[in-house]
């Protein structure tokens, strides 16, 4: 059963309500289709379309934040995310940072771009060319923002500034397991693009790819056919790049591993909120979830993240101006292509029952279709075109695996959180865990453990990303871990010495567990020779009372 959320169904131009269940249904169902957090409904099982904390970790500040802890580690590997600064709390660092670069190459002449966090559809960005031109009154101060240094050669088609919406399918975080849509949207600017000078840093129809902001250019082109227009797809992109001599092979396997990447930064921070939602042991729910990638092609090629979407649009129609004041729906050609596509290999993918698949598949796609003319012969299973859904991961998980550092502190931090359903440590919990670690010694005492817990605690507490708890953070746990390890081992790059304290960590852990085992296993002996001496015991004093009366009198 698909208790598709009604905004869903709405946007997908849906007028069949019956599979539909907005006011929640008794019957426990296999899917959940949520329309914007996993906390929409209260599921205890089946399998939703969201991770619980995943709106969260998309924000702006917190990606800019989890993904300069992967550059903090590898700097090589992730240099596809924009230079970025948190403000306002990073503003002084900012100025200074920029202010050094630029002595060090004066003919860098950098733009910035503010984004402010938990913004979208280009709300409130602006470009300036300084650090004084940052807007830090007013709006600003009430809301953080990232900003970041501006790309300012991005690859053109038609002179057009464009950027990539891919479709990325996290289906299972524990095991990893990612796909990547083989198509994806390009959305254009709809004014000529030019380097960004001080005179046309206000022109968002330039800068800004957004297709809520270019629709309302004069320029905006709606097409039928994929290859033209103000949207078209991802591909007619790449065959033209492939006609001029490109080498689309090594974009796509850059783009797939941008994806994979920037999956491994939020894994670490999304496995802390889904232990505290679904505790281990519990029967459920399992989630996946449908992301969507942003990305900027440079005029190198190289791809760069710009943001990822927890709900992306899934929309396959677009408004359109009939006479002044009338606007109607009508059938995007483009964005069918690529979306249909999309959901049909989410379902098919994340079906629990194999033997239900075709059944669910047909009511889907005969509603999805509902009015848009939807060839419903092609829901036969001979008849579905390939899949869309490529899995990426753990197909390369080779390649990848020793970027995962950050998760194996994170399973440090949730094995010392102690009480159920909590995502902050305390400070016992901390103390425990230098002290099975053995990381406590005659320079470390443990006074200044509970320093470095109160300093680190206080500084993240004090950023308001989360008041609902109190105690310390994933992220500040993961300081105080790239602390402790470039204190042990010096003279190190910080991914050895991060891995190198893990492994040490994993050590003594798995000591003091197979201590436990023998304990507990001596305990068991001990209980179970007791019990055994008392049982013979009682079989002593039954014998002894089943003694013949004149044994008993020998005695
Ligand atoms: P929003 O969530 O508001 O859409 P984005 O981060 O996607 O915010 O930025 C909006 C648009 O601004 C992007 O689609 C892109 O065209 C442009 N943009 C964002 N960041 C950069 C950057 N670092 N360099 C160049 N252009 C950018």
């Amino acid at each position: 059963m698909l208790p598709w959320d009604a905004r869903r169904a709405r946007a997908a131009g849906s007028q069949q309500a019956s599979a539909q269940f907005p006011f929640g249904r008794r019957l426990p169902c296999d899917i959940y289709w949520h329309g914007v957090s996993f906390h929409d409904n209260d599921i205890f099982s089946g399998q939703v379309n969201k991770f619980p904390g995943m709106t969260e970790m998309v924000r702006k500040i917190t990606l800019s934040r989890a993904v300069r802890t992967m550059q903090d580690l590898f700097p090589v590997e992730y240099n596809f995310y924009p230079r970025s600064w948190i403000l306002p709390e990073e503003f002084p660092l900012f100025v200074d940072e920029v202010q050094m670069m630029k002595e060090s190459d004066p003919s860098w002449k950098p733009t910035f771009i503010v984004k402010p966090d938990g913004g979208c559809q280009g709300d409130g960005i602006y470009l300036v060319k300084d650090p004084s031109d940052v807007r830090l009154t007013g709006s600003l101060q009430n809301r953080p923002a990232v900003v970041q240094e501006y790309i300012c050669k991005p690859l053109l088609v038609d002179k057009l500034k464009f950027d990539i919406r891919l479709y990325v399918l996290l289906k299972s975080l524990e095991p990893l397991e990612i796909y990547v849509a083989k198509d994806g949207l390009s959305r254009f600017c709809t004014e000529p693009y030019q380097e960004p000078t001080v005179k046309n840093l206000h022109q968002v129809f330039m800068h800004l790819t957004n297709y809520s902001l270019n629709i309302h250019s004069g320029n905006f082109i709606h097409s039928d056919n994929a290859n033209t227009g103000s949207k078209r797809t991802f591909s007619s992109i790449l065959c033209r790049l492939s006609s001029r001599g490109a080498d689309v092979k090594k974009v796509w396997s850059d783009i797939i591993s941008l994806v994979i990447k920037t999956i491994i930064a939020l894994t670490p921070e999304l496995k802390v909120y889904y232990q505290s939602d679904i505790p281990a042991g519990k029967p459920g729910p399992t989630c996946f979830q449908i992301l969507g990638f942003d990305i900027l092609l440079m005029k190198n090629l190289k791809p760069m993240l710009l943001e990822v979407n927890a709900n992306p649009s899934m929309r396959i129609e677009h408004e359109q101006e009939l006479s002044p004041g009338v606007f109607e729906n009508v059938p995007s050609p483009v964005d069918e292509e690529v979306k249909v596509a999309v959901i049909r290999d989410t379902l098919r993918l994340v079906d629990p029952q194999k033997k239900k698949r075709k059944d669910i598949q047909e009511k889907f796609l005969a509603w999805f279709a509902d009015g848009l003319e939807y060839d419903t012969s092609k829901t036969t299973e001979a008849g579905l075109p390939s899949l869309c859904l490529k899995q990426v991961f753990p197909k390369y998980a080779k390649q990848f695996n020793y970027l995962r550092l950050v998760d194996k502190v994170a399973a440090l931090f949730i094995r010392f959180l102690g009480v159920k359903g909590t995502t902050k440590l305390g400070p016992t919990g901390f103390r425990t865990f230098i002290r099975n670690c053995k990381l406590s010694n005659s320079n470390f005492s443990m006074a200044s453990v509970d320093i470095l817990y109160i300093d680190i605690t206080r500084r993240w507490n004090s950023m308001g990303i989360d008041h609902r708890e109190s105690g310390m953070c994933l992220q500040a746990f993961v300081e105080a871990f790239f602390y402790l390890a470039q204190k042990k081992y010096k003279s190190l790059p910080l991914h050895e010495q991060v891995a190198s304290l893990i492994d040490f960590c994993e050590y003594h852990l798995a000591a003091l567990d197979e201590k436990r085992l023998v304990c507990g296993r001596g305990i068991l002996e001990r209980r179970s020779a007791v019990a055994t001496s008392q049982t013979e015991g009682l079989q002593l004093t039954a014998s002894a009372h089943n003694t013949p009366p004149k044994a008993q009198s020998h005695s």
